[in-house]
């Protein structure tokens, strides 16, 4: 089966099974995982921060940001088709009376600075309190230009936002600029990083900030669940993840590059260049064609995901080979 519906289907390296089956652990809930403490350490040192707290997922980093950011009635501004806005089931709200101000995106992924001052709310009763600005790197795979992060950082303080970012792939932007992920996370008060997506981890997501941040981010995380006691087998995963697996991010986009080179010339498909910096392809196509390739590629064990447009995802488990076989195969589905 070749799997282009998302880099969240790796399957863990070999060093990561090795790591998992030494992994010394204890009850992170009491802060007494050795393995869990060392990513935790790891993950701060390497983005550049006190401190770090490692969770199930990056929904639950996401939130517990939210949560640890904001109170009742206050607002976060964020992209309309951010992440943290429409793909975590409505979080903020539900478990945190906290409003969501979506705006809209510009086609390199940024929120303009003129929409989000627009969007900030006066100190009136009125209104929510606009409290925090949450930014997504990298966004539908476009790695946010590293000339925006200071004048956005400038512009959170001017107003007194803080900011978070949704780094759920900071390392693809990182690797795609050619930059230490540092100089992007250096910009925020805090980020969360899924180690689960390109970097291979099975499972977990980390979210770091300062110390106090952290510390109230793990009353949060525990409300939520989101203590896992022996969590050092899964967090040895993590460690090798970032130890190892920041660098391979090259290959799958190269994969992306090769993927779009291969299928560009299909009259049929409406593809933008630039949208192709990271480890993902969109195609345009319209919901009905694009819904019969997606039916024919599963004939012939390619799965994708197929909506209003395409989104193939390039990851570990994809070889260049399968690349050249997605291209033939969507060439053929085009042909006839
Ligand atoms: C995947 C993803 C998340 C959430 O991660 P899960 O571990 O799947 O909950 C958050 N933000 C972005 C941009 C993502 O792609």
């Amino acid at each position: 089966m070749i799997d282009l519906r998302s880099d969240t289907v790796t399957l863990p390296t070999q060093s990561m099974i090795k790591a998992m089956n030494a992994a010394k652990v204890g009850d992170d809930v009491y802060g007494d995982d050795p393995t869990v403490n060392e990513l935790q350490k790891l993950a701060a040192d390497k983005l550049g921060f006190e401190a770090a707290v490692y969770a199930p997922s990056g929904t639950q980093t996401n939130l517990i940001a939210l949560l640890a950011h904001c109170q009742r009635g206050d607002e976060y501004i964020v992209g309309q088709q951010a992440h943290t806005y429409k793909y975590e089931g409505g979080g903020a709200a539900v478990l945190g009376s906290i409003q969501p101000q979506p705006i809209d995106a510009r086609g390199d992924g940024t929120l303009a600075l003129e929409s989000i001052e627009a969007a900030i709310k006066p100190d009136d009763s009125h209104f929510a309190r606009t409290r925090l600005l949450a930014i997504e790197n990298t966004s539908a795979g476009r790695a946010l230009p590293m000339d925006y992060l200071p004048a956005v950082r400038e512009l959170a303080d001017s107003k007194g936002l803080l900011l978070h970012l949704d780094g759920a792939r900071v390392f693809n932007a990182a690797v795609f600029h050619g930059v230490d992920v540092k100089e992007i996370s250096n910009h925020f008060d805090s980020i969360s990083v899924c180690l689960s997506k390109g970097l291979c981890a099975p499972v977990g997501s980390v979210l770091c900030g300062s110390a106090d941040f952290i510390h109230e981010a793990r009353r949060w995380r525990k409300m939520l669940g989101g203590g896992m006691r022996q969590a050092g087998f899964v967090a040895a995963a993590g460690i090798v993840a970032l130890n190892e697996n920041v660098d391979r991010l090259q290959f799958d986009h190269d994969h992306a590059r090769a993927l779009f080179e291969g299928l560009r010339d299909i009259e049929e498909l409406n593809m933008s260049e630039d949208s192709v910096q990271t480890n993902m392809v969109f195609l345009n196509c319209g919901n009905r064609v694009a819904t019969e390739l997606a039916a024919y590629l599963k004939s012939k064990r390619i799965v994708i995901s197929a909506g209003n447009s395409i989104r193939m995802v390039l990851h570990k488990d994809i070889e260049i080979d399968d690349v050249i076989k997605v291209t033939a195969e969507c060439k053929k589905f085009f042909s006839s």
